[in-house]
Parts: structure tokens; C-alpha cells; sequence
């Protein structure tokens, strides 16, 4: 695998960002403990503690998902005592809704109260959770509810790893596993990369929650430098691009961020990730009624993929926020079939979960603290610009 990488990115190609050989590296317990909850480890290094202690609790905290520290019996009762001192950083569920059906949303608390939503969807043939990577979103959307509640900040590893461990705890009473992972919950994961890479890293680490990298997608509405350095950091995670218009003007409505990077600095990225994964793209395409659901729109859509290797997912809207109207059945199915008549490859996402707010560009937590207002920033916590 990291000789592929490493011919994929040689001469000819973008340059490789710094840190992404070591990333790819295998991970020591102790490695994987440091990156999921720091905190644990440093309270380890303090004891002295030996190298398997980490091997104990990491495993403990992946393979028992939900479980507590207080719970980790094999560990010493002084080492016990000193963990609990950290039990007050645990992400908890402090709310649960069914739709009656396949889709559950969390409403988890985070240690300093913001709350995030995470959406556990179940099919016949895999389990998927939708998670959060930032407590709301700067970026604005029209159309997403979570646009509208304004950046508060972003989500670390552990919090982005402990949805995916909550939702595993939920099917492992039902008989069964988390298979996939979705990054299009609340927030840009592209603007939280350190995290998002980190939290990668675990999700497909044999010794923890062991996914397929395949099993796991991100979704952006158009970073380029976080797509280029995508494919180099993990090459096989799928990539998916929340596009839902082909012009610049309509897309600028849509979605603010796209002023400071237009089409086709997106697709330009979309490019090069094809050409150092050789993995198709997967379009999403969000139809609002009247706005770029008409048969022209699906001509300019099939004319912008044109020659890209590329999947589009058309996405009926779910009540979230602005004016916006669902398209209505027979556009939907009109513009799938203008789509497939120019041989472009399309399916109708089935949106699951819209009677629990639980749907795509519904999530927004419902209740945030007061003494955090919503920080007014268009850039992460690392100074990067978008
Ligand atoms: S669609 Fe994504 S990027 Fe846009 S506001 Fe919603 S969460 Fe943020």
C-alpha cells in the first residue's frame, strides 16, 4: 500500500503534503491511544505505566464500544482511579430518535456541552453512520441547516471517533457492526482536516474499529487543496462532492463558498484526486424545485462530467431551511432520465430519516448553549483559509 502511494505521487504529480508518508505509517497502541485521546496517555506516561496498558485501554475503548473506562477491569485499581479523573472528556447520548424504521439520530453532548448530531442508518447489507466533524459550519448553505446555525468549532478526534463508537453500541445490542462511515454530518470536513485525517487513520486501524477504507467517504462542498490532499493521505476513501449546480452564478446562491473557489478549481482538484486514486467520484446533487432541477440543468450537468469518471447521487431536498421547495416526482425522474439518455450515471438517493430531522442538510443541534455564540469565522483552527 505505501509503495503504491508513494509511485502515485512521484514525478509529474502535485507535491505530497508534508507529513502524509508518516500518516500511512502503521500505528503502535501506544501511537493509536495518543491520537484518540491524548489525555489518557499523557495520565499513563505520568504513571510510568508499560506499553501494554495503552495496548489494554485502546483495545478496550474500540472493541467494547460504549464501554467506560470504569469498566476497563483488566487495569489496575490505581491506574483506574487516575483514568477517572478523565471521565468528565466522554462524549454522551443525550438524546435518541427512531423514525420507526432503519434511521436512529443521536444528539450527543460534548464535554463542554455544544451538542452535535450523528445519524446511524441501517440496510440490509451494512450499517453506515453519518457523523459530525465541526459543531455547526461557517460555510453557509442555502439550503443546510446546519449552514444556518453558524461555526462553533471543531470537533477532535475523539469526539469524531466516539459518534462512530456510540452508534457501534446502539447495532451491537441488535446483533450487528458498523461497516460504513459517511463525513457528511454537520460540518466541512475538509476545513477540519487534522482531525479528519486522525480520526481516518483510526477508523481503519486493525487493532480498533478495523473499516475498509472503502467503507468510508467524505464529503466536501469543495475545498481543493483538502481534495488534493485527500488522495494522497487516503487514497482509497471515497471522495464525494456536494456539487448541486453547474454554473458559478447558481452555485454562488447556493453555496457562499463557492466566490472563493469556483467550478473549476473544484473540478480541476476532482482531477488530480482521480488521477492519483483512479477512484470514481461521487457527485451529489441536492434537486430544488424550480432552482436546477429543469432538463437544461441536467444537459449542463451531463456536459460538466463529461469525460470524468464520475457517479451522481440526485438527492430529493428535505425541508431544512431558506426558500426552497423539494423538486417534485416528475422532475425528479425527468432529469434522471436526461441524465441517463446522455449516458451519464445516476441514482436517486433514497433520503432516509427526514421525519427525525435526521436527513441530508437537516442536521443542526437543537439546542445550544447560550455562553457559546456562534464564532463568525470562514477559516479552521489551523489558519487555513478555505
Ligand atoms: S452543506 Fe455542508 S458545507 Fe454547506 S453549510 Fe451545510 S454542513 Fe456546511
Amino acid at each position: 500500500m505505501a509503495r503504491t502511494r508513494r509511485n502515485r505521487s512521484g514525478a509529474g504529480g502535485p507535491p505530497r503534503p508534508a507529513g502524509a508518508a508518516a500518516i500511512s505509517s502503521p500505528l503502535t497502541a501506544q501511537e493509536a491511544l495518543t491520537l484518540y485521546r491524548p489525555d489518557l496517555a499523557e495520565l499513563l506516561t505520568a504513571l510510568s505505566a508499560p506499553r501494554f496498558r495503552y495496548q489494554q485501554i485502546y483495545e478496550h475503548l474500540m472493541r467494547r464500544p460504549g464501554a467506560s473506562l470504569s469498566a476497563c477491569t483488566v487495569l489496575p485499581m490505581e491506574i483506574r482511579r487516575t483514568l477517572a479523573s478523565a471521565a468528565n472528556k466522554e462524549t454522551t447520548v443525550i438524546r435518541r430518535a427512531d423514525d420507526g424504521r432503519a434511521v436512529t439520530k443521536l444528539v450527543l453532548s460534548l464535554s463542554d456541552g455544544l451538542q452535535v448530531e450523528t445519524v446511524v442508518m441501517r440496510y440490509t447489507d451494512r450499517v453506515t453512520v453519518c457523523v459530525s466533524t465541526q459543531v455547526g459550519c461557517a460555510l453557509g448553505c442555502t439550503f443546510c441547516a446546519t449552514g444556518g446555525m453558524g461555526f462553533h468549532r471543531n470537533l477532535t478526534v475523539a469526539e469524531i471517533i466516539d459518534q462512530v463508537r456510540l452508534a457501534g453500541a446502539l447495532v451491537t445490542a441488535e446483533g450487528r457492526r458498523v461497516s460504513n462511515v459517511v463525513f457528511m454530518g454537520m460540518g466541512e470536513p475538509l476545513l477540519n482536516r487534522r482531525a479528519l485525517f486522525g480520526a481516518i487513520r483510526l477508523l481503519r486501524d486493525p487493532r480498533g474499529l478495523d473499516l475498509r477504507s472503502r467503507g468510508i467517504s467524505v464529503s466536501t462542498v469543495g475545498i481543493p487543496d483538502g481534495i488534493v490532499e485527500l488522495a494522497h493521505r487516503e487514497p482509497q476513501v471515497n471522495l464525494a462532492l456536494s456539487l448541486h449546480a453547474t454554473s458559478n452564478e447558481l452555485r454562488n446562491r447556493l453555496i457562499p463558498a463557492n466566490r472563493k473557489h469556483p467550478l473549476q478549481t473544484i473540478l480541476a482538484a476532482t482531477d488530480t484526486h482521480f488521477a492519483l486514486t483512479r477512484r470514481k467520484l461521487m457527485v451529489e446533487y441536492v434537486l430544488l424545485r424550480g432552482v436546477n432541477d429543469s432538463v437544461s440543468h441536467a444537459r449542463a450537468l451531463a456536459r460538466l462530467l463529461r469525460g470524468r469518471v464520475a457517479a451522481v447521487n440526485l438527492i430529493t431536498w428535505n425541508e431544512a431551511r431558506g426558500n426552497f421547495s423539494p423538486s417534485q416526482s416528475n422532475a425528479v425522474a425527468r432529469f434522471q432520465d436526461e441524465l441517463r439518455s446522455l449516458q451519464v450515471d445516476v441514482s436517486i438517493r433514497i433520503s432516509l430519516g427526514h421525519s427525525i430531522n435526521a436527513a441530508c442538510g437537516q442536521l443542526a443541534a437543537e439546542q445550544s448553549p447560550a455562553s457559546a455564540p456562534p464564532i463568525d469565522l470562514w477559516h479552521d483552527h489551523g489558519g487555513r483559509t478555505f
